[in-house]
């Protein structure tokens, strides 16, 4: 009998707890225990719901062209909640002067595909329009001087290089911010834009690149994103139902790793236990310490910058709704440049992005603090947050009147920031944990934060363990 803890009950760990239980199912001798340190499973992937609201208070939906979370909800017989975003309204803000300006249509990212979008655009000086008109022009140079393989930049660099330093500021800068709560500067392309460095490379202008892959798509356009109808939650509900309960710990925090003559010694709080294999699926601050007893080198390599994030949810039933004027798109984003101490960074459209995520007639709106405005925010009561939130909205909706339901939720350190030369940390830590047998790091602190990802990581973890 093979024995596998696996640590941190987060979509990682639950994912890898499942796959687990899937190969005893199928007659794998194998027994684990899934170590979560909170009261429930899922950590930032959470939904509630009330009166027909379904309020996400961390993740809301996955990147559809990642096919993971897909089978995994087919796996799980979710198929008839799998729901596609309303791309038919497809329309990004930005607060922009104090109003809300739509980015072009037809932008992947800071990329747009359609140049005569960009000419109509009140967001753009002549010189950024020049920049983006010109691009295509300077595929050759473009691919002459692309970024070689084994190199790294800032994303800051590498979008400058291509639209100019506008360009980086008005649209990649609040992009990345609405996204992973990061800084431009310091983000590293290869590690959070690796397709766009393909297609420099490939193509040298990334205008053209995306001019020829969309001709030749066929057929129906996927949306942009999937989710649940019922909220990302279910999934972690509905694995939970297949991991036999005694197998899960709760409120069991893992207090430190040992390798005791051949296997791994895992103390917590109920006392020390011994395992074959181990899953680290915390967040990165816990992973460093828990790291460090073992391989200082391994533990210095996880030592990543991480932003917080407070997520602040206001739901108004249809008969307070009346009379709200939200503009037709997904939500909109602050330029961080503009942004002030107190601003949010991104606020969604819940019920325009999704359908089944308010009653008919209701309005769901999330906004998103980062940064300075999380560090603030983390210590606030949950009503100086929402009543800051409604604040914030105000200011590109109008007035906004009391909400029908709230809900705060607070992330600290949730969002690791991955600089410039990450994906070379991450090859030396790959070396290092080799030498640890049994050991596997899972979670967002690696190779992406999206969900897809994270469960595939997660299954691969499991049957890999079991050969
Ligand atoms: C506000 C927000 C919005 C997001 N939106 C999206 C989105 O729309 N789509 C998307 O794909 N991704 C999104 N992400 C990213 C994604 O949600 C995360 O990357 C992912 O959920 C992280 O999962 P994880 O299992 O790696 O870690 P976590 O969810 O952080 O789980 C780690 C778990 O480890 C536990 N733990 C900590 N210490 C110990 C210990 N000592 N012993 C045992 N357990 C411990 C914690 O309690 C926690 O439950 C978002 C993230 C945030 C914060």
């Amino acid at each position: 009998m093979k024995r596998i803890a696996v640590v941190g009950g987060g979509i990682s760990g639950v994912t890898a707890a499942w796959q687990l239980a899937r190969e005893r199912a199928a007659g794998r001798a194998v027994e684990w225990v899934l170590y979560e340190a909170g009261a429930r499973l899922g950590g930032t992937v959470e939904t509630e719901r009330r009166s027909g609201f379904v309020m996400e208070c961390g993740p809301d939906s996955w990147v559809t062209e990642k096919p993971w979370a897909r089978e995994l909800a087919a796996e799980l017989g979710l198929e008839d909640e799998v729901v596609a975003s309303n791309d038919a309204i497809r329309r990004t803000y930005l607060l922009w002067g104090g109003r809300l300006v739509a980015l072009p249509g037809a932008m992947r990212m800071m990329v747009p595909v359609d140049l005569e979008a960009i000419a109509d655009s009140p967001l753009f000086s002549e010189d950024a329009r020049r920049a983006y008109m010109q691009e295509p022009e300077r595929a050759a140079e473009l691919k002459a001087t692309a970024l070689p393989e084994g190199r790294d930049e800032s994303v800051a660099s590498f979008v400058r290089r291509h639209f100019g330093d506008e360009v980086t500021r008005t649209v990649a800068a609040p992009l990345l911010a609405g996204v992973f709560g990061g800084d431009v500067e310091t983000l590293s392309v290869r590690a959070v834009m690796e397709p766009f460095v393909r297609l420099e490379q490939q193509y040298g202008s990334l205008i053209l690149a995306l001019r020829e892959r969309a001709t030749k798509v066929k057929g129906p356009k996927k949306s942009v994103f999937t989710t649940l109808k019922s909220g990302l939650g279910t999934f972690v509900e509905a694995m939970q139902r297949e991991i036999p309960p005694q197998m899960v710990r709760l409120r069991e925090p893992v207090e430190a790793i040992a390798r005791i003559g051949g296997r791994w010694q895992l103390k917590s709080s109920r006392g020390a236990e011994e395992f074959d294999a181990v899953f680290v699926a915390t967040p990165a601050h816990v992973t460093r310490r828990l790291l460090e007893p073992l391989d200082a080198e391994a533990a210095e390599l996880v030592k990543l910058e991480a932003s917080s994030a407070v997520v602040a949810a206001l739901a108004f039933d249809a008969e307070r709704a009346r009379g709200m004027e939200i503009p037709e798109g997904f939500g909109y984003l602050v330029p961080p440049q503009t942004a002030g101490e107190d601003s949010l960074l991104a606020c969604t459209f819940v019920n325009q992005k999704f359908g089944h995520r308010a009653p008919e007639g209701g309005v769901l709106l999330r906004a998103f603090f980062g940064n300075r405005a999380a560090g603030t925010l983390m210590a606030a009561s949950d009503e100086e947050v929402i009543s800051r939130a409604r604040e914030q909205m105000a200011l590109a909706l109008g007035e906004l009147p009391q909400p029908t339901h709230a809900l705060v939720r607070r992330w600290p350190f949730s969002l690791p920031q991955y600089a410039v030369g990450h994906l070379d940390r991450m090859r030396a830590l790959e070396e290092r944990v080799a030498r640890l047998p049994g050991l596997r790091l899972l979670g967002n602190a690696y190779y992406g934060v999206g969900l897809p990802g994270l469960m595939h990581e997660a299954r691969k973890a499991a049957e890999e363990a079991l050969g």
